[in-house]
């Protein structure tokens, strides 16, 4: 029989891929087993639209078998099948977006990962087997076909029997090498786990046979074996049930099976949308910190799946960087399983998934803030750093979106505020947000400068986090209160008729003060006496734009 040969372009990929190294070989289960959903899916859809057909949804399955032996592991599924010209067509030229996807990505040149983050569907079979045999009956023929290849050389097709109607895929699963070993693909456990990590959600059975062992009757310590078809997966996703269906605890379980945290979530969120952008999501605040958290290793992002197939493990478009403690999943049926990277980026349904997220995560932050203040501050106590960053980060472009979910410890209310708690509580003539800056609540409380605005009965902010004055220094102002800093020359303070006296009083002590600009030359700019003192007999103030703790902070940043 004649062999044919790849389309160059099939035939250039193939090789590329055979001759990697692939991190996650394992994922040509997803692939393969997602090419049986939708050959299902297609008969389904068929019976849709012709009353000849009827679709039982017990007729349908995919099955997936090893033998050990012989080094096979054989997928069968009962879908739609594939005539010789679609056997032909189908598996003889790669997909166009499969193929454009797999070369972009190549460009990019990190793409040893390039197969676990986007299917290049049927090829990736030959990660693991030496050879492929496909044999298929399409709906409505009696003859069925053979496709075989090993790889790179090209493939025959020949005539075949097929009692039913479906594919059967045998992959010959490829001998140990030194540096690669195989094995575990015929692993019946291993198998299992695979399907379950990919390909739980899959809305049509996945079987294997699983021997059961029944004690005999009147032997004692003797087993009665037999061999029975088990569904491996759960095929009804928690984020296509009822939220009325579920529990917290069910949600936790979730949280824990996908192994998001070792702790428990603070509170999920579950979308069902079905507006202009059809997905559903489910997201959950954790309660702590992962261990590299704020460290560069830490990768956010979210589990993208299209149409129930996972096909990205952290999708970092759908989260903003100030978010990017939030862990969850995107299902949506707008995706397609071939997407690259690349492509996702510019995707227009992921970039309006991506908005529709962001704001339902920050209005279940406000709600639990409203609600729920001892939560929130667990929350803010974990991430409430991420959420300044973020006011700070790209020039202040999310300060808006965020101010409101800011909270600073408050002098008088002596724990965390919110921003709009501390405006409301305002007295008329206060002009001023104010704020101390220093390592801790007992150093600032102790910091002369805090002194004479506490005098006043104003609240103070204190700002113990490196980055809070930045951030504030990003707002500005909050509800048109601007931010001053105690140690800020100016506190907008009224003077009164005998605080007038400093004047005088500067005056009278003019060569003390010009002594000591003096022997402080290049420390301090002027001394002089103030009205702001209370207890102690001195007191550091600045007049610029940066406060005392903020220049401490520069001078320490590398350049
Ligand atoms: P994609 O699934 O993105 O189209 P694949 O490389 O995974 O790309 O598959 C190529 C094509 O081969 C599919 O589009 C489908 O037409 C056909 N095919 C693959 N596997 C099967 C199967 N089990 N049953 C029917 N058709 C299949
Ligand atoms: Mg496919």
């Amino acid at each position: 029989m004649e062999k044919k040969q790849f389309q160059a372009e099939s035939k250039r990929l193939l090789e590329m891929m055979i001759n990697s190294i692939y991190t996650q070989k394992e994922i040509f289960l997803r692939e393969l087993i997602s090419n049986s959903s939708d050959a299902i899916d297609k008969i389904y859809y068929r019976a849709l639209t012709d009353d000849n057909l009827t679709f039982d949804p017990d007729n349908y399955y995919i099955k997936v078998s090893v033998d050990k032996g012989n080094r096979t592991l054989t997928l069968t599924d009962t879908g739609i099948g594939m005539t010789r010209e679609e056997l032909e067509n189908n598996l003889g030229v790669i997909a166009k977006s499969g193929s454009l996807a797999f070369k972009k990505e190549n460009e990019a040149k990190d793409g040893h990962d390039i197969i676990g983050q986007f299917g290049v569907g049927f090829y990736s079979a030959f990660m693991v087997a030496d050879r492929v045999t496909v044999t298929s009956r399409a709906l409505g023929e009696e003859l069925a076909y053979r496709w075989e290849s090993d790889g790179a050389d090209g493939y025959i097709i020949e005539p075949a029997e097929k009692a039913e109607v479906g594919t059967e895929i045998v992959l010959n699963i490829k001998n140990n090498t030194e540096e690669e070993s195989y094995d575990e693909f015929l692993e019946d456990y291993r198998l299992r786990s695979i399907i379950k990590k990919y390909s739980d959600f899959i809305r049509y059975p996945i079987k294997m046979d699983t021997t059961v062992r029944t004690p005999k009757e009147g032997a004692e310590g003797e087993f009665d074996e037999r061999v029975e078809e088990e569904q491996v997966n759960s095929m009804v996703p928690i984020w296509r049930k009822n939220k009325s269906e579920l529990t917290d605890a069910d949600y936790e379980n979730f949280y824990a099976e996908k192994h998001y945290g070792f702790d428990k979530p603070l509170s999920h969120v579950h979308i069902n949308a079905d507006g202009a952008v059809v997905y559903r999501s489910i997201l959950f605040i954790p309660e702590t910190p992962p261990f590299d958290f704020y460290s560069r290793e830490y990768e956010k992002g979210l589990e993208l799946y299209a149409n129930g197939v996972l096909i990205m493990n952290k999708c970092a478009d759908l989260l903003p960087d100030y978010f990017s403690f939030v862990k969850g999943m995107v299902d949506s049926e707008s995706l397609s399983l071939n997407i690259s990277r690349e492509m996702l980026q510019h995707d227009r349904q992921l970039k309006m998934i991506a908005k529709n997220i962001e704001s339902k995560i920050k209005s279940q932050l406000k709600s639990m803030q409203k609600d729920d203040r001892e939560k929130y501050d667990k929350f803010f106590e974990a991430f409430g750093r991420q959420l300044k960053y973020g006011v700070y980060s790209d020039y202040g472009t999310h300060k808006d979106a965020l101010q409101d979910l800011l909270m600073f410890y408050s002098s008088t209310e002596k724990k965390l505020v919110t921003l709009d708690e501390y405006v409301s509580r305002m007295p008329e003539e206060q002009k001023y947000i104010y704020y101390a800056a220093g390592a801790s609540h007992t150093r600032i409380e102790k910091l002369p400068q805090t002194e004479m605005v506490a005098d006043k009965g104003y609240e103070i902010l204190y700002f113990t986090d490196d980055i809070d004055e930045f951030a504030v220094k990003m707002l500005m102002s909050y509800k048109e209160k601007e931010f001053r800093s105690v140690s800020s020359g100016d506190l907008g303070i009224e003077e009164s008729e005998e605080d007038k006296q400093d004047e005088t009083e500067t005056e009278g002590s003019k060569e003390l003060f010009e002594y000591m600009k003096e022997r402080l030359s290049g420390k301090v700019s002027n001394v002089r006496a103030s009205k702001r003192l209370r207890s102690h007999p001195v007191c550091l103030s600045t007049d610029g734009e940066v406060s005392i703790e903020m220049e401490k902070i520069l001078s320490m940043m590398p350049d």
